[in-house]
């Protein structure tokens, strides 16, 4: 069990079990969400994934096709998105949301070409 909560944790959640096919997004839509240079997610089936509090204040954005990206509407923390047609039983979660630990085996880099021009400076001093 892994818990997660947005900023000013109104809402919080757990998921059942490890955060599968952790992508790293640098779509201009995760960077424009996120406000990041980049968006990691990873997804559980949705049945894995419970929310415990604040439900309610979970906001959703229909950003492209039958994608829905989801966030608090207290805090504005982007937390799920869902809606691919491919993986429609699957819920993808920002894993900056997570407070417990947890293992990821690899991160796949997608959409690379839209990168931010700053990116390889960002490892540089960590
Ligand atoms: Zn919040
Ligand atoms: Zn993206």
């Amino acid at each position: 069990m892994i818990r997660g909560s947005c900023l000013c944790s109104a809402i919080k959640f757990t998921i059942l079990c490890e955060p599968k096919a952790v992508t790293a997004c640098h779509c201009r839509m995760c960077q424009k969400h996120h406000g990041a240079s980049f968006a990691v997610f990873g997804s559980v089936p949705k049945t894995q994934l419970s929310i415990d509090e604040g439900k309610g204040l979970l906001a959703s954005y229909n950003s492209s096709n039958a994608i829905y990206r989801q966030f608090c509407q207290k805090c504005g923390s982007s937390l799920f998105w869902f809606g691919s047609e491919e993986y429609s039983d699957w819920i993808s979660i920002a894993l900056s949301s997570l407070d417990d630990t947890y293992t990821v085996e690899r991160i796949k880099h997608i959409h690379k070409a839209s990168k931010v021009c700053w990116l390889a400076k960002l490892g540089r001093d960590l």
